[in-house]
This record gives structure tokens, sequence and C-alpha cells, in this order.
């Protein structure tokens, strides 16, 4: 487990940082809120944060300048509240090193969506996150026969459900074509020399029409298939 990435929120208007607040709270974000800049770039010096939501109007000056002097000692990604969408404030917004920006009214959950964009494609980046689990990249739903993989809904037949229900229940356990053929294909008339390499191939076709770059199947020659969890 990752420690959870920390937020500052810079914005003097308390329902708005109070909702903020809630919402990233509740994806799993540690939040820090202030209300003047001049507190906010104190914090942004002296502690460590993933991301910055800067409000453009605050009392004690704007969020352009902010971002302008965080920009002299850290490339954290920061996202604009501005209060009005002009092209003017986007371009300044985008100029000064934002990422993002959101015009007042917003949803917060909107502004939630964008920071967990944004530390995502970072993380891309960077590659400090790991590589998604298989917990992560399956979903499987035994009650309605449906897998998720990577986002897709997977459109299996019968045999092809079952076996890759069966490979995602037991990560990185290998299964020989007899253990395969044993728990699956009960009805023997099914069953044909090739069957378990035949589907294992379209459901790989399958999995790689959700997720090109990726094979989780792995292959054990002479011994069998397992799927690898990382
Ligand atoms: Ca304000």
């Amino acid at each position: 487990m990752t420690a959870a990435k920390r937020i500052l929120i810079v914005e003097d208007e308390p329902a708005i940082a109070d909702t903020l607040i809630y919402v990233l709270n509740s994806s799993g974000y540690q939040t820090e809120h202030v209300g003047l800049l001049q507190t906010a770039l104190t914090k942004l010096q002296t502690d460590s944060f993933s991301l910055a939501i800067l409000d453009v109007g605050l009392p004690d000056g704007n969020g352009f300048d902010l971002c302008r002097q965080l920009r002299r000692f850290s490339d954290i990604p920061v996202i604009f509240l501005t209060a009005h969408g002009d092209e003017i404030d986007r371009i300044v917004g985008l100029e000064i090193g934002a990422d993002d920006y959101v015009t007042k009214p917003f949803s917060p959950r909107e502004v939630a969506a964008r920071v967990g964009v944004i530390l995502r494609r970072l993380n891309a980046v960077t590659g400090t996150d790991q590589a998604p689990t298989l917990a992560e990249q399956f979903e499987l739903d035994s009650q309605t026969g449906r897998i998720r993989y990577c986002g897709h809904l997977l459109d299996l037949t019968r045999y092809e459900f079952l076996l890759l229900k069966l490979l995602i229940e037991h990560p990185e356990r290998i299964f020989s074509r007899e253990q395969l053929l044993e728990r699956i294909w009960q009805d023997p008339g099914d069953v044909f020399d090739r069957t378990v390499d035949t589907h294992i191939k379209t459901l790989r076709a399958k999995l790689r029409l959700a997720a090109a770059d990726q094979d989780p199947i792995r292959t054990h020659r002479g011994l069998g298939y397992s799927l690898q969890s990382r």
C-alpha cells in the first residue's frame, strides 16, 4: 500500500473548501486547507504535497502569482479554481505552469476526477506507481458471469469465462491442460485435443483487444498456463 497522496487546497471561501475536502478525502486523498496566499507559500515550501488546488482570487493576492512563485522551487501539479472562465484566465493559467483549471461553480466530483487523471498521468511518466495488480485489472462478477479487464467488459464464451475465472481466482498458479480440462470441461463430449490451447488463444486475443500492451496469461512450456499477478 502506498501512502495516501496529499493535496493542498488554497481557497478562501470555506463552503467551497469544505466540499473539496470532503470529496477528496472520500476519494482517498489526504487534504490540507489554507485560505491565504502567504500561508500557502510557506506550507508549500516546508511540506510535501502531491498536488495543489489554487483559487485564483485570494484575499492577499492571486493564485497565478502563487503558482509563479511555486514554480521556482516545485513542479507539483496545479489545478486552478477560477471564478470566470475567460480564455485569458485559461491561457495565463496554463502558461504559468498549471496543469488544469476548473471554473466556478464546479462539481467537486469533477475536480476529484481531474486530480485523479493528473496524478495517474504523472505516475505513468515518472513510473513511481507500481503496475496495477491483478485485482485492479480484472473485475470478476460471478453473479452476472461477467469480467471486466482494464475497465472493458469482455465478451466471453461460457468456457472462456470459466477459464479466465479460474485463473483470476488463483493468481500465479500454473494449471496443466489436464487440470483445466477436468475443472472446466465437465462434458467430455465438448473436448478435443487442442481445446484448452484454442480457448487460451481466443481469450488472449480478447484481452489484447481490451489492453493491447499487456499479455497477462503466461505459457509455461510443458507445464501449462498461469495468470501473472503483475
Ligand atoms: Ca476566492
